[in-house]
């Protein structure tokens, strides 16, 4: 097993249009870290930089202790699992496993041990004289990820390996990697636009964003402690509410905002050093907001979903103004469309944000 180091990492494919730009990033020997970010972000780019199938065009890469930027694919002893499974379908799961070995010139003796482990592992034993078309989609995943477990990397990498799965079998298969990952002690890069694969694997995530990581951190420190609106926005179902503010007073750990049309509200933050009448955003995640609070926001209830172990309120905040999700126990009965109710939420959960969408008066 190894680390993982990436040093000002940039990728240009036409000149002066980055689609990396400036990545500085350790992964620990046996740590989980997934890359996290929409579509076109340049995650892929990222982990086929780190896997040498794309060339990098500024930094620098180590694996250990050993600077891997220029070093062919094949020495970098890394395994790469894809969302399409690119099985051999003319050879038998045993085969396709095996395959790799086989042209490194293993004996067939360690190719075998090495194939029983990696398919009690993954619980696939007795598919192993199966061929490829035999197997369901979740299965030959569980094969795609044994022909890299076998290779013993120094390094496995994800690329979305669970976006062909139907959700019930997504969530299985995450829990078995999640598995798979406490059993080997290995390093792992996992590249993912879904957030909840990005909460439930990693031990840290790094979320991208046209070509930047905006943070990294814990699921726990992301969630609570976001260091922009982008990374406010992108983590959390649904997502945070945002609402436009004004600072009217600050002291230390507590500001008082005034929503325009609205109201006031406090939050725990510290804005010393901020001047009134500063344009804010105010973000309050929908677990947060409390309904019928007295002397809180006026609000109308527009539409309640009903999931059995929670309901999601959509309400239009004042008059016609800015529209929040709040999300509620089942049994909370006050709730029906076209209900007038009153909104708050505790100072602590507030979390505030400058003009530039920057996380400010946090540690608060
Ligand atoms: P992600 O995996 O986050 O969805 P990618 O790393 O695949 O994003 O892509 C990042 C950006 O790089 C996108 O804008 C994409 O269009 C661009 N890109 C990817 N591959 C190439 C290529 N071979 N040539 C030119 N642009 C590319
Ligand atoms: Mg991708």
């Amino acid at each position: 097993m190894s680390s993982v180091s990436l040093s000002q990492i940039s990728k240009h494919y036409l000149a002066g249009q980055p689609v990396l730009d400036g990545i500085n990033l350790h992964i620990e020997d046996g740590e989980f870290v997934v890359f996290v970010g929409p579509s076109g972000s340049g995650k892929s780019t990222l982990l086929r930089m780190i896997a040498g199938l794309e060339e990098v065009t500024e930094g620098e890469i180590f694996i250990g202790d050993q600077r891997a930027t220029d070093l062919p694919a094949a020495q970098r002893g890394l395994a790469m699992v894809f969302q399409s499974y690119a099985l051999y379908p003319h050879m038998s799961v045993r085969d396709n496993m095996g395959f790799a070995l086989r042209m490194a010139g293993e004996p067939p003796e360690a190719i075998a041990r090495r194939v029983d482990r990696a398919a009690r592992l993954l619980q696939i034993e007795p598919l192993l004289d199966r061929r490829p078309k035999a197997l369901s989609g979740g299965q030959r995943q569980r094969v795609a990820i044994g022909r890299a477990i076998v290779r013993e990397p120094r390094v496995f990498l994800f690329d979305e390996p669970l976006s062909n799965l139907d959700a019930a079998l997504r969530q299985t298969m995450r829990v078995e990697i999640a598995k798979l990952h406490r059993d080997l002690g290995a390093t792992m890069i996992y590249v993912t636009h879904d957030q909840v694969e990005a909460m439930t694997l990693a031990d840290r995530i790094a979320v991208f964003d046209r070509g930047a990581v905006q943070q990294v951190g814990t699921p726990a420190e992301l969630y609570r402690r976001p260091c922009n609106l982008f990374v406010a926005g992108f983590l959390g179902s649904p997502r945070m509410n945002f609402l436009d503010a004004r600072l009217v007073h600050a002291e230390p750990g507590r500001a008082e905002l005034d929503l325009p049309g609205l109201g006031r509200v406090t939050v725990a933050a510290d804005l010393a050093g901020h001047a009134a009448g500063e344009p804010l955003t105010l973000g309050v995640r929908p677990e947060h907001l409390r309904i019928d609070v007295a002397a809180g926001l006026p609000a109308t209830v527009e539409l309640v979903e009903y999931l059995g172990d929670h309901q999601l309120a959509h309400v239009g905040l004042g008059d016609g103004g800015p529209r929040l999700c709040l999300k509620l126990p089942p049994h909370e009965l006050t709730v029906a469309p076209g209900a007038a109710v009153r909104l708050g939420f505790a100072a602590e959960d507030g979390r505030v944000f400058d003009s530039r969408g920057r996380a400010v008066g946090a540690g608060a």
